[in-house]
């Protein structure tokens, strides 16, 4: 006996449509690559999906076809996002701050017949077009007026996308978007790659539309029609964190900042136009936080802000908190489309007897799974360890939003129940709420014991003086490695040798900081690497700090 429900396949293109039916008005605000703020509404939206599917059929893009993105989070990029997707068509985003090597291989890989740019990154296509023998034209995408001039810097064969829609238009009123299995695969991104070459991740319809579900939930983004959401993530980052479709889906106002990502720029757009949510990583947050501090200012309409993809330091937490934003901690990656955990507002019975301190404790946690994200935590052996706070071990995950095999692999990345490892370490406690201490590859193994790197950051992170902070482990004859503290200063924090110890001094005499836990020694830079998803880059720290001798 089967249900007797309808079958309704769970495509992207339902999102837009319903957006477009019953949202028709609400507001799409974009600050263009082109400079102005353009604002439009999901009807127009889906007007262009539509417009954009025609065009990608003009130039032969069918079923299974990969199209390509190096764009910035604005209209035309979410456009493009649905016409690909909806024509089943997979949309493989590139994220133009990788080197041009990985940019190269990561397009080759996917196999991309056409790539939609903006004009910012065509000087990029252009120094690797000749690598991309499958690539038969880019789309440029902007209007007439703002098409680059031929040039032997550009890629040969440019077509401009607003153009492309205007052929498309009269065939407009026939069109429909085709049925397509939900399984169907629609989205693609690369890992990385820290190790290795970068692995693509292929999201399918189903797969983001159920993530969807979870990040509009109210313990989640908590958004709906009354809400203003800033999508800061690009979304050349990890599906960026399923806002592009979640937005839609509720009907919530989207604003896009397209290229402007620093802290003036995010300031303005949260003001002008009443953002009441956002989610960033923390990087991204120090830059508004400073913006604030800088011009003694405040975010009036700001109420709820999602930090995730690197750990947000409690002193972050505590900051923006205390300013009236509620902060949750996300933890996700790229093999999860990507968000798998959340710091969930805690409920009474657990609050009851916290004190505020303790509270805080427990939202610089990484929040507890949610319901598409099975979670357990195994030891070297693959013994499963208990959820009681303090086992540690690493983290592995399954559902319906976790990856199974990686594009072009030819073998599973799970076991046989689907497991997949997610390389991080993390402990569990009883009432579900996971904490990640590192990620296995960044843990300072010494003496036997494991040192967790983000606990020293994050305790760090809370020095009035220290804009940001980083640990790498360093060789170490007697205790196999020890932790190597690197800091940039907040501005005007004075002298670096008094600075270095005085932040000494501060680790040792903390009590969160275990005696064999203190950094040897505190090095201070006027800034730390990033890697292209913006996050702490450990392994160019690791290279930059090779035979480091603490003093
Ligand atoms: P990349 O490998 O390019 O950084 P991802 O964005 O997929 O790609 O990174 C996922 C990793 O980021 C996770 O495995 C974890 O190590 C880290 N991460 C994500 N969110 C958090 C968080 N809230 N706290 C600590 N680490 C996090």
């Amino acid at each position: 006996m089967e249900g007797r429900m309808q079958d309704w396949p769970l495509i992207v293109s339902r999102v837009l449509e319903y957006a477009a039916r019953w949202h028709p008005t609400q507001e799409i605000v974009c600050r263009t690559v082109e400079g102005p703020v353009i604002i439009s509404s999901y009807a127009d939206l889906a007007r262009r999906a539509r417009l954009c599917a025609l065009a990608l059929q003009c130039l032969g893009i069918r079923h299974g076809d990969v199209v390509g993105t190096l764009a910035w989070n604005t209209t035309r990029h979410l456009e493009s996002w649905y016409g690909i997707m909806g024509i089943g068509a997979v949309c493989h985003t590139l994220n133009p701050r990788l080197s041009d090597s990985d940019i190269a291989y990561i397009a080759d890989h996917g196999q991309d017949r056409i790539i939609l740019a903006d004009t910012t990154f065509l000087p990029i296509l252009g120094r690797i077009w000749q690598q991309l023998p499958l690539l038969e034209a880019v789309v440029v995408l902007t209007d007439r007026q703002h098409m680059p001039a031929p040039s032997p810097d550009l890629p040969p064969k440019l077509l401009c996308y607003e153009q492309l829609l205007d052929a498309a238009t009269p065939q407009l009123s026939s069109f429909a978007w085709p049925e397509l299995d939900e399984n169907t695969p629609c989205g693609l991104c690369y890992t990385s790659g820290t190790t290795g070459n970068p692995k693509g991740v292929r999201y399918s319809h189903r797969s983001n539309f159920l993530h969807s579900f979870i990040v509009t939930q109210p313990d989640a983004l908590c958004i709906g029609a009354e809400n203003s959401m800033l999508m800061v993530v690009p979304m050349f980052h990890a599906n960026s964190w399923g806002v592009n479709f979640a937005a839609p889906m509720v009907g919530c106002r989207l604003v896009l900042p397209g290229p402007a990502l620093d802290g003036a720029s995010m300031y303005h757009m949260i003001e002008a136009y009443k953002v009441d949510v956002t989610a960033m990583v923390p990087t991204v947050v120090v830059g508004l936080l400073q913006h604030l501090a800088a011009h003694n200012t405040s975010l009036r309409s700001l109420r709820r802000l999602v930090i995730g993809g690197a750990a947000a330091p409690r002193s972050m937490i505590e900051t923006l908190e205390r300013s009236g934003i509620e902060v949750r901690h996300m933890w996700g990656m790229t093999e999860l489309s990507p968000v798998g955990s959340i710091g969930l507002p805690t409920g009474p019975q657990l609050a009851e007897g916290m004190s505020d301190d303790d509270l805080l404790d427990r939202k610089a946690c990484q929040g507890r799974p949610h319901v598409l994200c099975d979670m357990r935590l195994v030891d070297d052996s693959g013994e499963v360890l208990p959820h009681d706070g303090s086992a540690v071990g690493d983290l592995q995950v399954r559902g319906p939003i976790v990856v199974q095999q990686y594009h072009r692999h030819e073998q599973r990345t799970v076991d046989a129940e689907r497991w997949f490892s997610t390389g991080d370490v993390a402990s569990i406690d009883q009432h579900g709420t996971m904490k990640i201490s590192d990620r296995s590859k960044d843990v300072v193994k010494s003496g036997g014991e494991w040192i967790s790197s983000i606990a020293l950051e994050n305790t760090a992170a809370g020095h009035p003086k220290v804009l940001e902070a980083a640990v790498i482990a360093i060789p170490d004859e007697r205790w196999g490695e020890r932790p190597l503290l690197i800091v940039v200063p907040q501005p005007h924090s004075g002298d670096s040798e008094a600075l270095r110890l005085e932040v000494l001094q501060y680790m040792a005499s903390h009590p969160q900081v275990a005696k064999f836990a203190r950094p040897d020694d505190v090095v201070v830079q006027p800034e730390i690497p990033h890697t292209a998803t913006g996050k702490v880059s450990k392994l160019t720290l690791r290279k930059m700090f090779e035979g480091y001798k603490p003093r």
